[in-house]
């Protein structure tokens, strides 16, 4: 099994969410929000791409579980990850992200110092470290991954009021008045 960013970023979001892409149940493309994201991320920082790389990661854990990555924007002289969110509002699954970035970093023995999340909306910038017991929660995410994914059926929604930008909203909700 594979679990990547996207699914550890996920997780701290909705666990049905988690289930339906690791499925392959996609809805992103139709999602404006999503490749608003995108443009946000290439545009904001132009300047970024002449001293960052874009890095493919991946470490396999003694579990078997194949865990992968594709950072945008890794300083390899700073050991600096840069991650840019189009979002309006902080949340625990973009640091999540970004700490399992650190994680797999460290695990293929690439300086790794820690991370920056931009908020060009905000005009702010979080750093993002990873000591040993973030460690461990990284750890602790990816196996509640695997037991989400390993489930035969879909999780439950979450409440209604918290599906608004959730580009499976009209998979979850037909049917429903909205
Ligand atoms: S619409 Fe709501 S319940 Fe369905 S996947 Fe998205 S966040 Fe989860």
């Amino acid at each position: 099994m594979t679990i990547n960013a996207t699914l550890i970023n996920i997780l701290h979001i909705c666990h049905r969410e988690l289930w339906l892409h690791a499925h392959a149940i996609r809805m992103e493309h139709t999602s404006d929000i999503v490749a608003e994201g995108k443009l946000i991320g290439e545009e904001s920082y132009p300047q970024r791409a002449e001293k960052n790389q874009q890095v493919e990661i991946s470490f396999k854990l003694p579990s078997g579980v194949n865990c992968t990555a594709k950072i945008d924007f890794f300083d390899a002289q700073k050991g600096v990850v840069h991650e840019t969110k189009k979002s309006d509002s902080k949340e625990l699954a973009h640091t999540a992200q970004v700490q399992f970035y650190l994680y797999l970093l460290r695990k293929n023995e690439i300086v790794a110092n820690y991370g920056l999340i931009e908020y060009p909306k905000l005009r702010q910038t979080d750093k993002v470290e990873l000591n040993d017991d973030d460690i461990t929660k990284v750890e602790g995410w990816i196996a509640k991954a695997v037991a989400i994914v390993e489930q035969e059926n879909c999780p439950p929604t979450l409440p209604k009021s918290k599906c608004g930008k959730c580009s499976y909203f009209d998979f979850c909700w037909s049917g429903e008045d909205y």
